[in-house]
């Protein structure tokens, strides 16, 4: 069999892991400390950091605490990158945040309500979030309301972002990814009526078992293995009875009438026949985009969303800014702030919003740096750069990647200017990037726990918006956020061409498929949308994978310190798209300046 370069790949970095441990319960171990850096009183070199994302925050987090006089330049007027919560527009409630959770008021900009996405897109207009804010039933206290537009989970295998998380006292708690009673809906399936998952699933294990034990009974199928242990194995996992017969009475695929009462007779849900769920667009054959319907009915079984996910108390965005908070030492102020306070020097003093880099330029003893507004150059020692690597690239294209790759204009005011070498720069210029939308709105009631008995989790549907997110927290309180459209790829190039009204208008056709009774539940004309690849400073939601899709770019793009420049981000990790990778590369790029290493240094995660 002939390795295609790719199986090539993902063989050599399994036996590069096999060969790293022996102990494959440790492999992932959560460090103890992200900052694993000491203070130097030594330190005395500057350090520039572009972009204030979780990447340029961490990457600002460890040089400071390393002794590095910092400076941190963000193009946009917010902090946070793509990890981008909107709260309530509301004076009480935003009073009542700042009061809970920063009572100093340091950095106002933190509180997030609105998003706006480029003059080009085709949805410009400012959207704010005008979320209605509630009591708890039980509290003095609002209902918590945010819609995560970027990230919104965290897996258990991000040990480098949870070590972080630890370290800033970022409180998490369960994202619940799949709920059993979630729903599927395919046009093809039912006459187009939702499914829940369990149905789907049991039906499937239930009979695919039953066929297994004919076939091992008849000695067709593990001729030598022990016969008993094998159909004791099938009857539990397919619910099959003694005789080997998937039992449709137990209520596997859930019930039409709920047991209870003394004698009210129960009604069971009979299973899915075999045949319709093969033929049902649950299944298919193929190479399927992570995204598509097909791969949806087992994305939990996958090893990156597989229980337990979490999410931070109160939003996502709650991770960088517990970094913008963070006491620094106060020689970490390259550029002393216009408006000192009271409170010592916190990350937050060194960030400098409004202040789009135009170019970096390698010296032999320093790194020229020039700011959109600013008068004077600015020269430091070092360099590290967040920015979504097209953006630093020699091209004036990005290709976004999907089931066909297409190129799309890069603003030239959002272009950066540098002397990196001319490879680095076409590597960085050829980084495919995969669009990625999203749509959140508020519901008047929380429609799917009290009609559908859904406590959380995903429901999928073929439309073109995908999935509903229901909320993982606030069981049974008043209101909820919902999103009501997520995907990458093709699908989000063909969203993100839409206005903002059809944006919305295919999340309300995508949510009737699932709930016959969306659109009278939710505050359509208050939901937001967004497409990754039109905003500000971004081109896409997120690098395409690149070592696995494009290796010899991937090699040129984590081929650094090249001069005093270094590329952090998570496009330049093994994790794009994770804000792991974000986090890792972040330390990866301080580790190098810090110890004159290669940024190429796989010891991150040994
Ligand atoms: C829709 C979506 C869903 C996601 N879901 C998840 C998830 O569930 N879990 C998860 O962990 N991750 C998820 N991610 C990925 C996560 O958002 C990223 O990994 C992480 O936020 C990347 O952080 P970063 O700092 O590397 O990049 P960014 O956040 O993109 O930061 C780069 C910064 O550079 C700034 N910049 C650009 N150009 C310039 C310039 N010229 N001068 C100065 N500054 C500049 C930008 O404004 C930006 O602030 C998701 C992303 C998207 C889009």
């Amino acid at each position: 069999m002939k390795l295609t370069r790719r199986q090539l790949l993902q063989a050599t970095a399994f036996m590069a892991g096999f060969l790293l441990t022996t102990d494959p319960l440790n492999v992932k171990a959560r460090p103890k400390h992200y900052n694993r850096i000491r203070f130097n009183p030594n330190e005395s070199r500057s350090l520039a950091v572009v972009g204030a994302g979780v990447s340029g925050l961490a990457t600002a987090y460890l040089a400071a605490k390393a002794g590095f006089r910092v400076i941190v330049l963000e193009a946009d007027d917010r902090y946070g990158g793509r990890s981008l919560t909107l709260r309530p527009d509301d004076q009480t409630y935003r009073n009542w945040w700042f009061k809970t959770y920063n009572p100093h008021h340091l950095f106002e900009r933190m509180y997030v309500s609105s998003k706006q996405e480029r003059r080009e897109s085709p949805a410009p207009a400012r959207e704010t979030a005008k979320f209605q804010t509630k009591k708890r039933k039980s509290r003095d206290e609002p209902v918590e309301l945010y819609l995560n537009l970027g990230p919104g989970r965290i897996a258990s295998i991000d040990t480098t972002l949870l070590s972080l998380c630890d370290e800033l006292n970022v409180p998490l708690e369960p994202y619940i990814f799949k709920a059993n009673n979630n729903l599927l809906y395919s046009d093809h399936f039912r006459d187009g009526k939702p499914v829940r998952w369990q149905e789907v699933h049991y039906s499937l294990i239930g009979q695919v078992a039953e066929l297994l034990n004919e076939a091992v009974k008849d000695g067709l199928l593990l001729k030598g293995y022990d016969r008993e242990r094998v159909l004791s194995l099938l009857r539990h996992y397919g619910n099959l009875n003694n005789d080997g017969v998937f039992d449709q009475t137990s209520g596997i695929a859930g019930f039409i009438r709920n047991r209870g009462g003394w004698k009210t007779p129960f009604s069971v849900q009979p299973p899915l026949a075999l045949k319709d769920v093969i033929n049902g667009d649950f299944v298919k054959p193929g190479k399927d985009d992570p995204m598509s319907f097909a791969s949806y009915l087992y994305l939990s079984n996958s090893i990156d969303w597989q229980p337990t996910l979490m999410q931070p108390v109160g939003g996502m965005d709650r991770i960088w800014q517990n970094l913008l908070l963070e006491s620094v030492p106060s020689q970490a102020l390259l550029k002393p702030s216009s408006q000192p306070h009271r409170h010592g020097t916190r990350l937050g003093d060194l960030v400098h919003l409004e202040s789009p880099v135009q170019s970096i330029t390698n010296q032999n003893s320093s790194v020229l740096i020039d700011i959109k507004g600013w008068q004077n150059t600015l020269q430091v020692d070092a360099c590290i750069v967040t920015v979504a690597p097209p953006l630093l690239g020699e091209g004036s294209n990005v290709t976004m990647a999907g089931a066909t790759t297409h190129e799309m204009p890069i603003p030239a005011d959002m272009r950066i200017r540098t002397n990196l070498p001319r490879e680095v720069k076409q590597a960085l210029a050829s980084v495919e990037m995969a669009p990625a939308i999203k749509v959140g709105l508020q519901a008047h009631r929380r429609f799917w726990e009290e009609d559908d008995d859904i406590y959380g989790g995903i429901s999928w549907t073929t439309h073109l918006s995908r999935q509903i997110w229901y909320p993982s927290t606030n069981f049974m309180e008043s209101t909820g956020v919902l999103t009501a459209a997520y995907n990458a790829g093709s699908e989000a190039t063909r969203f993100g061409a839409l206005s903002r009204r059809d944006r919305i208008e295919e999340a309300a056709k995508g949510g009737e498929s699932l709930h016959a009774t969306f659109r009278k539940n939710v505050d359509l004309d208050g939901a937001i949308s967004v497409a990754w690849q039109h905003m500000p400073w971004q081109v896409g939601g997120f690098a395409n994978d690149t070592y696995l899709t494009q290796p010899e770019v991937y090699d040129n793009i984590t081929n650094w310190p090249q001069g005093r420049i270094v590329l952090a981000g998570d496009a330049a990790s093994q994790m794009p798209g994770w804000q792991e990778g974000a986090v890792a590369a972040a330390q990866l790029a301080v580790l190098a300046l810090v110890g004159n290493t290669d940024s190429t240094d796989p010891a991150i995660y040994s």
